[in-house]
């Protein structure tokens, strides 16, 4: 069975019950107090005939003498006698067709155990007569019963009317609340019906990023509802999440594969091109230059391709969730250590250490190898990116950081490019074909940097150059922690 049916049901039960006790406890009060003040004044008048009964000693029973009956008349009180011995007397206001009823053996029978009673007779279907039945007793004796008796007609009348007021005066008061009831129901209960249908949505995966709407107070419902829309918020962030993982993960892989494919197609080249050539020696003599440049040719790309499965290795590493061990580094021996082998390495343009003294006594929380590799990559780059002019490397001190900042002159970037060189394979338009590289540098240094708790800082300008600076921060020599 439905709640709101329930609800309804419950409801209109505890009503029924109220108004039926309610009802009940009405009639019965406003009943008492209309045949009570009849029956006083039937008890009353019974008494005054009573204390008005003579007997007149004769023989061993006497003779009964009964008042004057008829002077009760006006009071529209009927009186009638019944003696023992069969003599009826009556007040001769009561018409011939109404006489009080009596039966003598059973109403001498009844009155030897009770002192008093009452009935209800009904004359002609309609006309209703309230009889108080008293004993007469002379010398301990029964010697009759006295009936005085009036019509109730109007007071029987009025608590059958009011008996059909209450009843359906009940019956309309339930239907109404069962109808309401059920109108309230269903409105109290519609929230719970949209939050069951936004959830049948969402579990059928239609559409996560809709939300219930509840228009209404503060109440339990609402705050149902607030709860499950934050709850939908939030799984739907996560599930974005999951699924911007997902697809950056898909894009690794197909660039993964796309890059590794390109120098094994050109390895498997010079491999066929070599085969060809000794083929040919063996018949006439071939050109020794020509199998020495596709020997190079094959170092140098398994050299590049060990260089990519290195990076991939190390950012597969990062997203399984590898964590640098560190220990406290002196940031200025890594420094110097860094631009003298960077001296070294393959370049067009000049190379300056400049003032690394802002590094003195800098002690960053971290990883040798690591903190060196990231300065590789980005003084590589500098290299790399700079046909002419300099490349410069100093160091910057600012609230408990240590900075490095790497400047060249070289090609710079346009500002829309900056954003995105952190991001796997991503290698601006003028880089790619020009300068040999696998676009994965700044995302291992950013990686390495995140994990060392530091930040790094890009400013460039298409043709002038640009300016790398990545922030440590350091710690007090006595203390581990940044
Ligand atoms: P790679 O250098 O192997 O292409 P990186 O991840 O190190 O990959 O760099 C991504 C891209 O950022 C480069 O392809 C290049 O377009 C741009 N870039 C990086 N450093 C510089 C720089 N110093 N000057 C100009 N462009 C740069």
């Amino acid at each position: 069975m439905a709640l709101r049916t329930r609800l309804t049901l419950w409801y209109t039960g505890v009503l029924a019950v109220t108004l039926l006790a309610f009802g009940v406890a009405l009639y019965t009060f406003v009943s008492y107090m209309t045949i009570r003040n009849v029956e006083h004044n039937l008890e009353q008048t019974a008494g005054e005939i009573l204390s008005e009964i003579r007997v007149i000693p004769f023989l061993s029973m006497g003779i009964i003498d009964l008042p004057e009956l008829s002077d009760f008349k006006s009071l529209g009180v009927y009186l009638q006698t019944n003696r023992i011995d069969g003599a009826i007397d009556r007040s001769d206001n009561l018409p011939e067709q109404f006489r009080l009823p009596f039966d003598p053996s059973s109403g001498f029978e009844r009155a030897r155990s009770e002192e008093s009673w009452y009935e209800l007779y009904t004359f002609n279907k309609d006309a209703v007569m309230l009889i108080y039945h008293t004993r007469m007793v002379y010398q301990n004796r029964l010697i009759g019963v006295l009936q005085v008796g009036t019509f109730v007609t109007d007071q029987m009348k009025f608590l059958g009317h009011l008996r059909l007021v209450l009843l359906s005066m009940s019956v309309f008061a339930l239907l109404l609340a069962a109808s309401l009831g059920y109108y309230l129901a269903r409105k109290a209960l519609r929230p719970i019906d949209l939050v069951r249908s936004a959830a049948d949505q969402i579990g059928k995966g239609e559409d996560l990023a809709k939300r219930i709407s509840y228009k209404g107070p503060d109440d339990e419902l609402g705050r149902l509802t607030a709860t499950l829309n934050n709850m939908l918020s939030r799984l739907e962030a996560a599930y974005n999440e999951l699924e911007d993982a997902y697809r950056k993960q898909r894009r690794f892989v197909s660039d993964a594969s796309h890059e590794l494919r390109t120098p094994l197609t050109t390895i498997r080249g010079n491999i066929e091109l070599l085969e060809k050539m000794w083929l040919e020696r063996e018949r006439q003599g071939s050109d020794p230059e020509l199998s020495l440049e596709a020997m190079k040719d094959i170092a140098s790309e398994a050299q590049r391709m060990s260089r990519l499965v290195g990076d991939l290795l190390a950012l597969a590493r990062a997203d399984a969730g590898h964590r640098i061990e560190k220990e406290p580094v002196e940031m200025r021996e890594v420094l110097d250590e860094v631009t003298r082998k960077a001296e070294f390495l393959p370049r067009k343009v000049d190379f300056k250490a400049g003032d690394l003294s802002a590094a003195d006594g800098a002690i960053v929380l971290g990883n040798r190898d690591y903190l060196q590799q990231v300065l590789f990559i980005l003084i590589e780059n500098a290299f790399k990116y700079t046909d002419e002019g300099l490349v410069e490397v100093d160091a910057l001190k600012l609230d408990g950081q240590v900075g490095v900042r790497i400047r060249d002159t070289g090609i710079g970037m346009e500002p829309e490019e900056v954003p995105q060189i952190f991001e796997r394979f991503y290698r601006a338009d003028t880089s790619r074909g020009v300068t040999s590289g696998t676009g994965l540098g700044l995302s291992i240094a950013k990686w390495i940097i995140d994990e060392h708790g530091g930040s790094i800082e890009v400013m460039s300008q298409k043709h002038r150059g640009s300016t790398f600076v990545i922030w440590f921060p350091t710690i007090r020599p006595d203390r581990e922690e940044p």
